[in-house]
């Protein structure tokens, strides 16, 4: 039995401790306890560190990781290929070590530009799928400047360390994708008089995390309650992917390739331009005149874009991809025992109307789904064991859903 006046640990007479804990067959103190939680603590940091440890060689290379992208998304070579190698970089750099070279390498964030619908958000998530480093998607039209109704941009990491089990050497190092950079852009291309709560405001503080700095972040998101315990997280190591339509930005890219043409040398070269795409000229600056500032494009150095889809590619979307749409509707019948199939006219008739209605690669999940509704209500209640989709069914199905409807989605 210990004595009752001592801790069972240091040995120190309760008079001389602040608190001493009575056990079943001991006594602590404290100063013991805080120790032995600073024990525990430190030994679960360093767990911690050890598992967010990566081995170079089993990672994929840029080809591997391209190779991949290939499988779901159709086309965007460019932003594959960039997406590919800022990837690839932003493991080396979590893996350096601070060797005698001094050699440092720095982060690449990169800005990714094009149209709505043209798959930057499925390319940010598929590469997610690919990674062994905590991801997350968030939309930059939530964040408002601190004191203001919205969410704190600091929230963005929030979501990071949700992601990652709240284990922050992890979430240190992980990929955060953030949707419509665009909206956040101040509204033409010099500073606002008045202020500008959802605009500059947030770009400022979206500085912050790009340029990597230790951050607060509220564990559980939304407004900092003074209650609330922070969490510090360093962004130096996180690497941040943009994307935005950047509505219009095709006039700019215009008017400056307009005013930096001049000479007959140019002359030469605007005929090889390619006008109904000018998104593949995008330049740094284009962005400043779009109303971004010009310190949050110096922090984002990889800009790449998205080329619209023609005709030919929404065409691939519909059948290509491995999880395309209708591989989904024929995976959705074979677990009633249905095997599905569809006149090839059909897939060309989708695609007549996406293009008929502009409603782009998200539209052709409206409009199959349109065709095939009252289908997939009856089949699973009957017997049948095969369907066929003609075109005659998806004209008339089609007629009847009123496709104007779908022009809003
Ligand atoms: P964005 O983020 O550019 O607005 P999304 O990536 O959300 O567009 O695309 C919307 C949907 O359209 C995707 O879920 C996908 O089904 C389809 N899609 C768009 N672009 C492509 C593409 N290049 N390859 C395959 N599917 C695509």
């Amino acid at each position: 039995m210990a004595a009752k006046d001592k801790c069972s640990f240091c040995g120190m007479p309760s008079s001389q401790v602040g608190m001493m804990l009575t056990g079943l067959t001991g006594y602590i103190c404290d100063s013991c306890v805080r120790r032995g939680y600073e024990i525990i603590m430190e030994a679960e940091q360093k767990k911690q560190q050890e598992t967010a440890k990566i081995n170079l060689e089993k990672l994929p290379k840029p080809k591997e990781i391209k190779e991949y992208l290939d499988q779901y998304v159709i086309g965007q070579d460019d932003a594959k290929r960039y997406l590919a190698v800022s990837v690839y970089n932003h493991y080396k750099r979590i893996v350096q070590t601070a060797d005698e070279d001094g050699v440092e390498i720095e982060k690449s964030n990169i800005i990714m530009v094009g149209s709505t619908g043209t798959g930057k958000t499925l390319l940010a998530r598929t590469i997610a799928k690919l990674l062994n480093v905590p991801f997350t998607i968030v939309d930059a039209t939530v964040f408002t400047e601190a004191g203001y109704v919205g969410e704190d941009i600091e929230s963005i990491l929030t979501r990071l360390l949700q992601v990652s089990n709240y284990n922050v050497p992890e979430a240190e190092r992980g990929i955060v994708f953030i949707d419509e950079i665009d909206k956040i852009a101040r509204k033409g291309d010099n500073p606002s008089i008045t202020r500008d709560v959802s605009g500059e405001g947030v770009q400022q503080g979206l500085l912050k995390l790009l340029e990597g700095s230790v951050v607060n972040v509220p564990p559980q998101g939304g407004r900092k309650h003074p209650d609330q315990k922070m969490i510090q997280v360093d962004t130096k190591n996180i690497l941040f992917i943009c994307g935005g339509a950047f509505d219009g930005i095709e006039k700019k890219i215009a008017q400056r390739m307009n005013t930096h043409v001049v000479g007959y040398q140019s002359v030469q070269n605007t005929a090889k331009i390619d006008k109904g795409n000018l998104m593949q000229y995008i330049m740094p600056q284009d962005l400043k005149s779009f109303g971004l500032i010009p310190e949050i494009i110096g922090r984002l150095p990889v800009l790449t874009y998205l080329n619209p889809l023609d005709r030919q590619a929404l065409r691939s979307i519909l059948t290509e991809p491995k999880n395309s749409i209708i591989k989904q509707y024929i995976k959705l019948f074979s677990m009633d025992g249905v095997k599905l199939t569809f006149d090839e006219a059909v897939y060309e008739y989708v695609v007549d109307k996406a293009m008929e209605y502009k409603l782009g690669a998200r539209g052709l999940r409206s409009i199959v789904e349109a065709i095939m509704i009252d289908v997939m209500y009856e089949i699973p209640s009957g017997t049948r064991k095969t369907y066929k989709v003609t075109l005659d069914f998806a004209k008339k199905q089609l007629e009847k859903a009123n496709l104007g409807r779908l022009q809003s989605v």
